[in-house]
């Protein structure tokens, strides 16, 4: 009794249709994800010429008896699928049975097959006919092999691309489902030589660094948590190592490679704003969750997902990996912010803003500030060194009147106290303006203020959302506005100036072209970066301290608004090793 089934026309309408050969790649996914289905314990995959020319894939999965291998090649024979009920909720990466034919249908198609040790069947199929069926000695498992794409369908094979093109999209396929199938082994071989190499991993990290390499997966952050029913696990890359491409993204349903707005949304908003524009962080990511509540029906290449509560799957994912971006490992080393290696520069406009504002006079940051004229403590300080384990970091002193040294369990800490402090506002501000209530400080002596007329355009076309960033403004004649209040960290800040500053962005920013929500983060970000303590400032230790902990209270506390980084560490290792004690 065989176990593929044609399915019936029924079910077949029910099936998302569509084109499932578009590419070679797409030919290794489908072959792959077969494979995986069969229970395979090693899949390898050669090619050749970029795949243009010969795809090979052979496992060592449950393999076929001859009458399921000859009816697999026959259009929606599956042996995944039965009923309607089970489209619902669908545990294999196939379930259609169109890739074989699909596949067999363009190509010169030979699948050598066997369900017990030594018995095979060899199929061969030349643009979609059956041309030889034979008997062969083969361990079980299944090879298929697809020459010559598209040697029959000119039109299509026109649009493949350059070999190197076609060859780096199977190598992110074979890719992304090593890294979700840590337990199989994969080889990829191109035209014999060997791009990927992975044996059987005992897990995921395992996994990353023979896929990545060691480095790279040194620096990603684990994560696992649950929440409604859904696990979200995996790996995140440090904002400071954020590189301006996608395709460090990798994104899994169940086990399935998919590209999924709400996840992908999630992940940007659990980053929020310690990434500068463009830049995109290395994420791993694994969504697990009830077959019955994600319906991978969607798309032909099966690539697209739809969940039924898709609000309770974001809020997993972002809660998730923002856990990871506050866990300690995310506090990158010296090393790792050397220029070039990740950390975005600084941006022109950012810092003529530092200049500007640190040449107006010194305005009192009075959180943090030094009481009582205490000077800063010296590194001879007493009774400093003890680490109190309910904290994260304790300051040992200021160098230069702008960096704060900390310990912490792991090692030293070296802490930029401007764009510290500009991250604690921005938080805080920006989940006030969020909320409605920001904090209004009344000015004893209303300001009036004279607008330039491209000051006043903007001010007309955004005074709503002046108001919800505490700004307490009405016109007063011409261009002129009166200023009744500011919000109220940033009182003591000029309020003409820290008023201009925001008009002058907005200007720049311009919401009809970038929408209200970044409007909102960029004015949040300048006023929080003119309020914050700048440099050159001295803190006493109390102030220190309660900077630290504001920071780590924070959702990013390794890079500021801007994406320049506010941390790094020297490990106690690291300075053993720097005198050669280790
Ligand atoms: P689907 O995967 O959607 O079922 P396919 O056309 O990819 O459709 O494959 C058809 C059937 O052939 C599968 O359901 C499976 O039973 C069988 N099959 C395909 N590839 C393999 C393999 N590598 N090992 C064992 N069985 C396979
Ligand atoms: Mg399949």
């Amino acid at each position: 009794m065989g176990r593929i089934r044609v399915l019936d026309d029924h079910l077949v309408n029910r099936i998302a249709a569509g084109e499932v050969v578009e590419r070679p790649a797409a030919v290794v996914k489908e072959l792959v994800e077969n494979s995986l289905d069969a229970g395979a314990g090693s899949i390898e995959v050669r090619v050749e010429d970029g795949g243009r020319r010969r795809i090979i894939v052979a496992d060592d999965g449950e393999g076929m008896e001859r009458d399921d291998a000859l009816l697999a090649l026959e259009r929606h024979a599956t042996s995944k699928l039965r009923s309607f009920e089970d489209l619902a909720a669908i545990a294999t990466l196939g379930f259609r049975g169109e890739a074989l034919p699909s596949i067999a249908a363009v190509s010169r198609f030979l699948i050598r097959t066997a369900a017990r040790d030594g018995f095979g069947t060899e199929i061969e199929v030349r643009a979609g006919r059956i041309s030889g069926v034979r008997e062969v000695e083969r361990g079980r498992g299944t090879t298929t092999e697809v020459g010559g794409i598209f040697f029959n369908v000119p039109a299509r094979r026109k649009f493949l691309r350059a070999a190197p093109t076609e060859l780096a999209h199977i190598v992110r396929t074979v890719a992304h489902y090593a890294l979700a199938h840590p337990s199989v082994r994969f080889v990829l071989e191109h035209e014999g030589r060997r791009l990927i190499e992975a044996a059987k991993a005992a897990d995921r990290a395992e996994r990353i660094a023979q896929v990545h390499g060691r480095e790279l997966a040194a620096k990603l952050v684990p994560f696992d948590a649950e929440s409604s029913g859904i696990r979200a696990s995996g790996f995140a890359g440090r904002p400071v190592d954020a590189l301006a491409r996608r395709d460090v993204q990798h994104v899994f349903v169940n086990g399935r490679l998919v590209q999924d707005r709400v996840l992908a949304h999630a992940i940007a908003a659990a980053y929020g704003n310690t990434l500068a524009r463009g830049l995109y962080p290395a994420m791993l990511l694994f969504v697990d969750l009830d077959p019955s509540r994600v319906d991978v029906n969607v798309h032909p290449q099966k690539t697209e997902v739809r969940f039924d509560r898709s609000s309770d799957v974001h809020d997993a994912v972002r809660a998730a990996v923002a856990a990871a971006l506050s866990h300690e490992t995310a506090v990158p080393h010296l090393q790792d912010l050397r220029p070039g290696t990740g950390a975005p520069a600084p941006s022109a406009s950012f810092a003529a803003a530092l200049i500007r504002s640190e040449a107006v006079a010194e305005f009192p940051a009075r959180a943090y500030g030094p009481q009582g004229g205490a000077s800063a403590p010296s590194l001879l300080d007493e009774g400093s060194a003890a680490v109190d384990p309910g904290r994260r970091a304790v300051p040992l002193a200021q160098y230069k009147d702008s960096y704060i040294v900390a310990q912490d369990r792991e090692g030293l800490l070296i802490v930029d106290q401007h764009v510290a402090h500009e991250r604690v506002l921005f938080e805080r501000y920006l989940g006030e303006t969020e909320r409605g209530d920001v904090h209004v400080q009344r000015l004893l002596f209303p300001k009036t203020i004279e607008l330039s007329a491209d000051e006043a355009v903007v001010f007309a076309a955004e005074a709503g959302e002046f108001a919800r960033l505490g700004f307490l403004l009405e016109p007063f004649g011409g261009n002129a506005v009166k200023l009744d209040g500011v919000p109220a960290f940033a009182k003591d800040v000029a309020p003409d100036r820290l008023l201009r500053e925001l008009l002058g962005e907005a200007a720049r920013t311009r919401s009809a072209a970038t929408g209200a929500e970044e409007l909102r983060r960029r004015l949040v970000t300048s006023a929080s970066c003119q309020a914050a303590i700048k440099v050159n400032y001295p803190l006493a230790r109390e102030g220190m301290q309660r900077l630290l902990d504001d920071l780590f209270q924070t959702e990013n506390p390794t890079t500021c608004p801007h994406g320049r980084p506010i941390i790094f560490r020297l490990t106690l290792d690291e300075i053993e090793r720097a005198f050669r004690r280790r």
